[in-house]
């Protein structure tokens, strides 16, 4: 299973934001499309960085509530790791698995074609494994 499956089901579409928005533009942004992370855009349109709920909490606890009328510029991650469409779904899990992070963006000649979460990835898994639990029950009822 390759990365172009998923997006295939799930659709392309990326939420983004500008890094000049406040930590609070985003946290109702997140909530209002049930998203964990979003993309940063920055004055050109082109990736600036990704933040998600976790970089949220992190600034609320250090700063308190001041955290939510600073820019997101000022707590997203910039250092982004991405995927290409042709990367396995395998590979993708042991990225997300050793860098402890749980969306990665979708990238093809360096435009942003989609986004992928952790969700995403189980929810492929545990259909791929139902479809192979139900090829082995015919295989045995028909032997
Ligand atoms: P998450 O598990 O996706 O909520 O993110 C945990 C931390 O990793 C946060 O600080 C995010 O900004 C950061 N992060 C999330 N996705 C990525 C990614 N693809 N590349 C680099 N950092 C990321």
């Amino acid at each position: 299973m390759q990365v172009k499956n998923i997006l295939r089901e799930k659709g392309r579409e990326v939420v983004t934001i500008m890094s000049e928005a406040t930590l609070s533009e985003a946290a109702q942004l997140l909530s209002h499309r049930r998203i964990g992370a979003v993309i940063v855009r920055d004055g050109n349109g082109e990736l600036a960085g990704i933040l998600s709920e976790r970089d949220i909490v992190r600034a609320i606890s250090r700063e308190s509530v001041q955290a939510l009328a600073r820019a997101v510029s000022q707590y997203m991650t910039r250092e982004v790791a991405t995927c290409r469409e042709s990367d396995s779904v395998d590979d993708l899990m042991e990225l997300m698995t050793r860098k402890r992070f749980r969306h990665v963006p979708v990238v093809e000649n360096e435009r942003l074609v989609g986004i992928i979460s952790i969700g995403d990835v189980v929810k492929t898994r545990i259909e791929e494994t139902v479809r192979e639990a139900a090829t082995l029950r015919e295989y045995i009822a028909a032997g």
